[in-house]
């Protein structure tokens, strides 16, 4: 099994796991799986050496909120507020996606995360074409829990007929989706419903998907949806379900550990206390909330409360950027922005994109830290740069200090996806100029359909 086992040596260890140690030491991966942290006992045969001397060696980035589907859209719908950003300019180019469109817009997304040490992600795609978006990621390498975006409502008249589906298909298709990908490539695809946001969702649709989940178990598939990101999308949802947002998806069981909210910017004392109650998951996406003028979200009142809270880059047409140390700058930063500089230390926001990510994905066995017995999810980063040196604690070095530039290599299941600063052959995107030419291509062809 040479080619997934490695020794990964003479690195500052952050292994974001208390009972391992940290400091400079060595990790061991075999078959994929990490067998050793920190001092490690004889080398068994057949285990390849990485140098990680005067690097730093953490866990992979774990991101709890990308659309993938939406990296072709880069840079095509700035300075807009969030519905008017949906109706003019995301929902018209979802519509005009093809198989091929949505893989290139795969493929260059899943590129640009690993090359900056992002190795899961929980991914909402469009509204068809999910078999293409699901292929193009397993052949990266990847780890991904994904599911196709659910639409059936809407009363506005901007929702392109593309986009728009019966309950029934939806959730059949859904169904079918999740028998085909939850568990595939390995098992380094899980599935995730994905209804869009409680406005673009009928009641039966909600309460119909949060009972195939609750029934799926703790491995079946998990929830995945918007909530609570804007006043508008707020004001609406009240308008339309008589209370507030969390609480309208609560009481249709769009709650509890397999749930994950994205956003969450506009949830009072009581609407923390509800997400707190049932135990779901948000993923707070700092940059896509400033670009679109969303607003600061309460995490540290969320993460007092204990609701577990992941980092995700939201998409590329409300960021532009789908690199993971930005999120994890600009959380903690933010914080310390509300409620003064000792909001959100380092090694707390480090957390949220590590296990934090981790639990949401509902990978803590899986991934999130550099444990004996997880899979070999790890980054190595170089800090030997003008902006990086001199450090003395590593968090704070991650966290303020580095870039994703700044990742070296990167290990998904043991496999080397990303080494000096490069994506493999094993990721099938080791020829850049065609990764880039295709994307330019099929970003073109989209933008001429969509009419943006
Ligand atoms: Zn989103």
């Amino acid at each position: 099994m040479s080619g997934r086992s490695w020794l990964i040596r003479g690195g500052t260890l952050l292994p974001m796991d208390p009972a391992a140690p940290e400091g400079v030491g060595d990790v061991l991966v075999q078959d994929g799986r990490i067998a050793a942290v920190g001092a490690v006992p004889a080398l068994p045969p057949g285990t390849q050496v990485l140098d990680a001397e005067g690097c730093v060696v953490m866990p992979g980035l774990v991101q709890g909120h990308v659309h993938l589907c939406q990296t072709l859209c880069r840079g095509q719908a700035d300075d807009l507020p969030l519905l008017e950003w949906l109706r003019r300019r995301v929902w018209p180019y979802e519509a005009a996606l093809c198989e091929r469109s949505i893989a290139a817009a795969a493929r260059l997304g899943c590129a640009e995360l690993l090359l900056s040490g992002t190795t899961a992600i929980l991914d909402m795609g469009t509204v068809h074409h999910q078999d293409a978006l699901s292929a193009a990621v397993a052949a990266t390498g990847m780890r991904a829990v994904l599911g196709k975006a659910m639409m059936d409502f809407g009363e506005d008249p901007t929702i392109p007929p593309g986009l728009r589906e019966t309950t029934a298909a939806s959730l059949t298709e859904s169904d079918a989706l999740a028998r085909r990908w939850h568990g595939a490539a390995e098992g380094r695809l899980r599935y995730a419903y994905a209804p869009r946001f409680a406005l673009s969702c009928t009641e039966t649709l909600l309460r119909e998907v949060a009972e195939r989940v609750e029934a799926s178990g703790p491995a079946g598939p998990r929830l995945h949806t918007h909530a609570a990101e804007q006043r508008e999308e707020v004001d609406l949802v009240r308008v339309r379900f008589g209370a507030d947002n969390i609480t309208a998806l609560s009481r249709l069981g769009v709650a509890g550990p397999k749930v994950v909210l994205a956003h969450c910017v506009h949830v009072d004392e009581a609407q923390r206390a509800l997400i707190a109650a049932g135990g779901s998951h948000v993923a707070h996406c700092p940059s896509s909330n400033l670009k679109l003028g969303s607003g600061l979200a309460p995490i540290c009142e969320m993460l007092d409360l204990g609701i577990n809270v992941a980092l995700g880059a939201d998409g590329a047409p409300c960021n532009n950027n789908l690199d993971a140390m930005l999120e994890l700058r600009l959380s903690a930063l933010l914080q310390k922005g509300r409620l003064g500089p000792q909001a959100l230390p380092a090694r707390r926001a480090l957390q949220l994109a590590t296990v934090g990510g981790a639990r949401a994905l509902g990978l803590s066995d899986e991934t999130g830290a550099l444990r004996p017995g997880l899979r070999a999810d790890i980054v190595i980063l170089d800090p030997r740069a003008p902006h990086a040196l001199p450090f003395a604690d590593p968090c704070s070095l991650v966290v303020y200090a580095l870039r994703g530039g700044d990742v070296r290599d990167v290990l998904v299941d043991g496999r080397l996806l990303v080494r000096d600063r490069a994506l493999t052959e094993q990721t099938g995107l080791v020829d850049r100029e065609a990764l880039l030419a295709e994307a330019g291509e099929q970003a073109r062809r989209v933008a001429l359909r969509a009419d943006i």
